[in-house]
Parts: C-alpha cells; sequence; structure tokens
C-alpha cells in the first residue's frame, strides 16, 4: 500500500462529509462503517448504475444483500482499492449478515447452483421472447384494434405487460445476466420494459431494489407508498390509511379488480394524464417521485439521510438526473401508445372512446395481472408481517415471503418472482437458477428451525394469504 493510499484512508468522515458527495461523478458511499470513493468505479460496476442509489448514503444494505453469492474475495478486494477513510462512530447497522444461518444457507445455495451450471443467456432469451409477442400483439391491435377482436388482444396485452414489468424488475436486479457485455443489456431491457408503459426506472428501483429489498418490511419500506393501489392492503406499522385495513379481507378478495380499475387509467400515458410531474408540483409534493431513505437499524439520525421534497437534499444528483428519467420515461411511454391511439381512433367506425378502452383494458389487466401475484409473496398465515430493525437479515428475508412454485414456466417466465423467498436473499438469479436453489434454502430453514412458508401452488398460497388478512382486518 502506498504512503498517499495509507494517508487517505486514516481519514475519519461524518455524515455531512458523506452527504456532500452525492453526485454521479462525485460519489461517496458508507459500507460497515468505511467510507469509499465510487465516482470512477461507477461505470465499471457490473451490476450497473443501480450503485449510484448508495451515493451519499449508507450503502451496506444494497451491497450485502446482492452479493451473496459472487466471489466475494474478488469484490472485497475491488472495494478495499476504493476506501478513502472511516465513519466516524464506525458501524451503524444493528443487522448482521454473517450468523451461523446465514453461512450455512450461502454455502448450500452455492453448491447447489454449482450444480445446476450458470444459465447465462436464459434470461435474454425469456425477455426477447416477450418483446416478440409484444410486437405481435401491438401489430394485431392495429389492425384489429378498432373491431371486437381488439378488446381480446388488449387482455393479452395486459398479460405481456405484466411479463414486461417482471423484465423490468429482473433487470433492475441485474439478473438477467451476468455475463460480460450482456449485464448492460439488464438496464437497457429493464428501462424498455418498464418505461413501455410509462414507470420512471430510476425510482422503482430506489423504491424496489434499496428500500423494498434492503428494509423489508419495516417502517422504511417505501415501495409500500409507490403502488398507489397496495397502500390500501400492504400491512405496515406506519400505514397512513391503516382504519381501512380493517376491510383487508374484502379487498384482498377483489384485488384484481380494484387494481384494474384504479390502474387502467394509466396517469403518464395519453389520452390519460401525461404529465404527472406537473400535476406533482401544483400538489406541492415535489416534481418527481423523492422516496425517503433511512438506514434501516442504524444508529443514524434519519434527518441526516433522508431527500428532502424539492429533491435538492442527498440525492440531489438523482433529482438531477430524475428529471431526465422521467421524462424519458413519459416520452418513451407516449411513444408507443399515442399512435396506436391515433389509429384505432382515425378507424372507420371506431372512435376515440373506444381507443381509450383498449388502452385502458391493455393497463388494467396488466396492473390486475400484477397486484394479484405481488400479494402473495409476502402474506401467508404464518409470514412475519412487520420487520425488526435489527437481528439476522437473511432469516428476516426468509420470513418475511412466501415462495410459490405452480411449475417451471411460469416461474422461468417471470424470473422467479414467485420463489420470493428465493428472490430476497439472492435477487440476481433467474429462473431456473431459483428453482435449482430452493430446495437447499429449503433444507437449511429446516436444520436452523427457520419459518419458511412454501406452497406448490398459487391456490393454497392465496386461501392461506386471505386467511391471515381477514385475521388482520378484525384486530385493527
Ligand atoms: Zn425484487
Amino acid at each position: 500500500m502506498s504512503l498517499y493510499e495509507t494517508k487517505r484512508t486514516r481519514q475519519v468522515f461524518d455524515w455531512q462529509d458523506i452527504r456532500d458527495h452525492h453526485r454521479k461523478n462525485d460519489a461517496w458511499t458508507v459500507i460497515h462503517g468505511n467510507v469509499y470513493d465510487i465516482s470512477e468505479f461507477v461505470s465499471r460496476h457490473p451490476g450497473g448504475d443501480v450503485i449510484l442509489h448508495c451515493a451519499g448514503h449508507d450503502g451496506t444494505i444494497l451491497y450485502e444483500s446482492h452479493h451473496s453469492l459472487v466471489d466475494r474475495n474478488m469484490v472485497d478486494t475491488r472495494l478495499s482499492g476504493l476506501q478513502i477513510g472511516t465513519l466516524k462512530g464506525g458501524e451503524v447497522h444493528n443487522v448482521q449478515y454473517d450468523t451461523e444461518f446465514s453461512k450455512d444457507l450461502i454455502t448450500a445455495c452455492r453448491e447447489a447452483l454449482a450444480r445446476h451450471g450458470r444459465r447465462e443467456k436464459e434470461g435474454v432469451i425469456v425477455a426477447l421472447s416477450v418483446y416478440a409477442m409484444h410486437v405481435g400483439t401491438y401489430a394485431g391491435l392495429w389492425v384489429f384494434g378498432h373491431t371486437w377482436w381488439g378488446l381480446l388482444l388488449s387482455v393479452a396485452m395486459g398479460g405481456i405487460l405484466a411479463l414486461e414489468h417482471l423484465i423490468g424488475h429482473a433487470g433492475s436486479h441485474g439478473a438477467i445476466s451476468r455475463r460480460g457485455w450482456l449485464t448492460k443489456l439488464n438496464y437497457v431491457f429493464a428501462m424498455l420494459s418498464m418505461e413501455s408503459y410509462g414507470m420512471c426506472l430510476r425510482h422503482w428501483t430506489f423504491s424496489h431494489v434499496v428500500s423494498h429489498h434492503g428494509y423489508s418490511y419495516t417502517e422504511n419500506d417505501c415501495m409500500l407508498e409507490t403502488h398507489l393501489p397496495a397502500r390500501f392492503w400492504r400491512l405496515n406499522h406506519s400505514q397512513p390509511w391503516k382504519p381501512l385495513h380493517a376491510f383487508q379481507g374484502y379487498l384482498f378478495r377483489f384485488r384484481s379488480l380494484i387494481s384494474f380499475l384504479v390502474s387502467g387509467c394509466r396517469f403518464r400515458v395519453f389520452p390519460f394524464v401525461c404529465a404527472e410531474p406537473l400535476i406533482r408540483a401544483a400538489l406541492g409534493t415535489g416534481w418527481i417521485p423523492n422516496p425517503k431513505f433511512m438506514a434501516s437499524g442504524s444508529t443514524v439520525d434519519p434527518r441526516l439521510l433522508e431527500a428532502s421534497h424539492n429533491g435538492m437534499g442527498p440525492h440531489q444528483f438523482v433529482a438531477f438526473d430524475s428529471v431526465f428519467d422521467e421524462l424519458r420515461a413519459h416520452a418513451i411511454a407516449n411513444l408507443v401508445w399515442v399512435p396506436l391511439f391515433m389509429h384505432i381512433a382515425n378507424e372507420r367506425s371506431s372512435s376515440a372512446m373506444w381507443a381509450t378502452m383498449i388502452l385502458y383494458a391493455s393497463f388494467g389487466v396488466q396492473a390486475g395481472l400484477v397486484i394479484q401475484n405481488l400479494l402473495l409473496q409476502h402474506v401467508s398465515e404464518h409470514t412475519v408481517l412487520v420487520q425488526s430493525t435489527s437481528g439476522d437479515w437473511y432469516r428476516q428475508q426468509i420470513e418475511g415471503s412466501v415462495d410459490i412454485y405452480d411449475s417451471w414456466l411460469s416461474t422461468v417466465f417471470t424470473y422467479g418472482v414467485s420463489l420470493q423467498c428465493v428472490h430476497h436473499i439472492f435477487p440476481h438469479l433467474n429462473g431456473t437458477e431459483a428453482i435449482a436453489v430452493r430446495p437447499a434454502l429449503e433444507a437449511v430453514c429446516d436444520q436452523h428451525r427457520v419459518l419458511y412458508s412454501y406452497f406448490a401452488r398459487t391456490r393454497q398460497a392465496e386461501s392461506s394469504a386471505l386467511k391471515r388478512m381477514e385475521a388482520f382486518s378484525k384486530n385493527v
């Protein structure tokens, strides 16, 4: 180690110093009490620029939750080259990642994965197949959209968009491919998939990959607040709409219908509304959605880490990029849907009302399908619904999630998202890899007496979740 490096790593920084370095080209982060300058590394990061969500913040959870199966020595060596000092006060987390349970779990899952072999191209093949279906159905709507066939095709389009939501999900975790230049496609696939129906990838990534995955079911899981229909029924002790939980049993039964009705009117896409930032500004909630960020289980004053409403806080770099990202999401969505809308509306014997209905049905079916399964992923009779902000992180992730294995095909085409316990501890696996790892996870859970919710059929998971929801609403 050179003298210069020795001198730099001896520096001690406080949170004010970290916060000052929150821009794309000037990014510092904290992992386990050490301070790293990641500015130069961002473009070389194999997982893509999701790493920027750590800038100006504590990046411990994002680091831990996405590097469990990779070559840890290699990653740690790379990281130590970026260290510039330590944090005043040292480690700020109460969460443990190296318990006996987590060590056994990672070893067993690594072995299962090694037996399974690498499946690097599978994710790309799934994504391309879904895009091909999208193009085919879009062409079908172009030709037949003004007829009754249009309604049938719009339902199919809703199903395809739901799959695209999962491509976006997998891409934001870097799960589509981890091989060479293909890793860059994670971001491109995720962006095209999510933004084709108006969801801004950067904000979704923050709320899902950083907040939901890192802080599942704590008060810091801001994904609960970013999906509008979800706040009606997602269980959380800081829920602002808590009185509505008394109706959760009913809401749960009609979750798909409610989502269809609410989200069919896709607020970013013409002919509904395509100016969400303007509406947010008018309502005084800031130009962009700016989810709160707190280091769960941390001893840091959360006000030091929180992004301010106007985006001028520690997340300033996100705010700056976000304006561009927001505009891009609007542009991509409207570029896809406006021509189709105009075409259907201009067809003889058709009308703007009919074209609106076709789009409404496509978006509504997508939202209905997504919510249908989303609610089953973390609720069963036995799952832990509200997590503590300290303790064994791996155990918490498993005890707060549900694995459902309906069929090989559905698991592969959804990138293993229904195997939510596997997904939460190893989010960078694709469908067949998740299937291969699941029995090992179950065996280690049995051995350590960790609660593991597994259902071989969606129907069973559904009735278990319903029981819990009904019991929960009676106790409100
Ligand atoms: Zn995820």
